[in-house]
């Protein structure tokens, strides 16, 4: 199946982005709307809209995505500390349904 949401047009190079890594299971772009001076987002490849529709595979990468995020800091901008956060629904306000993490830095963030 064809996916048209945006993160896979943005992976396919249909949409514009600031891209700071890319393999074949993932990417790393600028969040165009950034709620922090440093907001990424990571990206799987897969089309998967929800953390909770995840598989065994699909955990295990994301744990490979942020064990990469830890290991990229200097680059990524967050060497101070840095918050990842996955929206979940409705409630949680997410609304790009491909799942994705967001990584957040780059200056003293807010408590929650
Ligand atoms: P969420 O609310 O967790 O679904 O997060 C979606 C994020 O994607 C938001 O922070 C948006 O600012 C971001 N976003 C939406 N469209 C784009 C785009 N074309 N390029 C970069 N970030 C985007
Ligand atoms: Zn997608």
């Amino acid at each position: 199946m064809v996916e048209e949401c945006v993160f896979c047009k943005i992976r396919k190079g249909e949409i514009p982005s600031t891209t700071l890594y890319k393999d074949d299971e993932f990417m790393i772009i600028k969040d165009i709307n950034p709620q922090a001076k440093v907001h990424l987002i990571a990206i799987p490849t897969d089309h998967v809209p929800y953390i909770d529709m995840m598989t065994q595979e699909g955990t295990a990468l994301l744990g490979k995505i942020m064990g990469k995020i830890s290991h990229m800091q200097e680059e990524l901008g967050i060497t101070e500390g840095y918050r990842l956060l996955i929206n979940q629904g409705e409630n949680a306000g997410q609304t790009v349904n491909h799942l994705h993490i967001h990584i957040l830095g780059g200056e003293k963030l807010k408590d929650f």
